[in-house]
């Protein structure tokens, strides 16, 4: 018998916990055909509501819940490390708690699987459900991401995945602090079969991604996976000397044509305050740079568990 891990980070999700578990035992005979052990891993990411409660409920009903529950809320990034690092699966599947990614697709993802393909991911073709301003900034982030970093990152795609344990291995190889998932799956590569689905509203609770959150996030995945921003700072100081050099030139030979008539005070004042803008917008990005560095220099765990089943 082979073991395949879900791996399902939970974050204030009571309401689905139960029903998680229902929806993926559908595939109950599956498993049994395909000769498969399952493993569930809720992680639970220092929820404040009853989630820790309802996994230990299920565990006593089912011998293969696990629950790995942190000290704090971590963020969905290291709940997905911590679940790869406690998968003892041949296979490994990150799945949402909120049903969006569906169970029903395991079948399927398998049958790709066994036709010699080292992982299968998912991605939605459609936002239904979605505030358009947000569909239309998550679509900009993807093209800009794309053109800026040579791993590729693809539009819409999801975090559930089947991988087998080599890319498992693969990830967890990759013990950076600032993780940003989809860009690491691109990055370890392997063989990797893409399934489309129309995207699934999430049935229960609500979603815990504020724009804003998503926006700081996007900004993290630019600068984990490239540094064209870095870049950028330096092509507009060469940029702004070349212009500078040009000026000086026009001035001198201006004075000696015409002499020098006093004027320009206001025109004076916008060039300082567009270098000084400039300057700082620079300094910025690479003080962005520089706190990611900082957090990596430090070796701060990922996450910490408080308690395990
Ligand atoms: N999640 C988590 N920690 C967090 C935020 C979210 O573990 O800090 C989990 C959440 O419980 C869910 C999954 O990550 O299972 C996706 O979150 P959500 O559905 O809120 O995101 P969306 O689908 O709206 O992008
Ligand atoms: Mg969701």
């Amino acid at each position: 018998m082979e073991l395949l891990s879900v791996i399902v980070p939970s974050y204030n999700e009571e309401e689905n916990v139960f029903d998680f578990y229902e929806e993926l035992m559908k595939n109950e005979t599956f498993f049994q055909q395909r000769e498969l052990d399952v493993e569930i891993i809720y992680i639970d990411d220092g929820s404040k509501d009853q989630t820790v409660g309802k996994v230990k409920e299920l565990a006593g009903k089912d011998k293969r819940v696990r629950l790995v529950s942190f000290s704090r809320n971590f963020g969905k990034e290291a709940a997905i490390y911590a679940g790869l690092q406690k998968a003892k699966g041949d296979y490994a599947v990150l799945m949402d708690c909120d049903l969006q990614d569906p169970p029903s697709l395991l079948p399927e993802m398998f049958r790709y699987m066994d036709e010699g393909y080292d992982s299968v991911a998912t991605r939605r073709v459609s936002r239904k459900g979605e505030p358009p301003i947000r569909s239309f900034f998550a679509r900009m982030f993807y093209r800009i991401m794309n053109k800026i970093s040579k791993t590729e990152i693809v539009d819409g795609a999801r975090d559930y995945r089947l991988m087998k344990r080599q890319v498992v291995d693969s990830i967890l190889a990759m013990a950076e602090y600032n993780r940003f998932t989809k860009g690491i799956f691109g990055w370890v590569g392997y063989e990797t079969k893409w399934l489309e689905y129309e995207n699934i509203e999430r049935k229960k609770g609500e979603t815990k991604w504020s724009f804003w959150k998503l926006f700081l996030y996007s900004l993290d995945g630019i600068m984990a996976f490239s540094t064209v921003p870095l870049a950028i700072a330096s092509f507009m100081g060469v940029l702004f000397c070349a212009f500078a050099f040009l000026m000086i030139i026009f001035i001198i030979v201006r004075k000696l044509l015409f002499g020098d008539p006093t004027s320009g005070w206001p025109s004076l004042v916008c060039i300082i305050l567009l270098c000084s803008g400039v300057q700082l917008f620079c300094v910025g990005i690479v003080g962005q740079y520089l706190s990611k560095t900082y957090m990596e220099v430090k070796k701060r765990p990922i996450y910490l568990i408080k308690e395990e089943i």
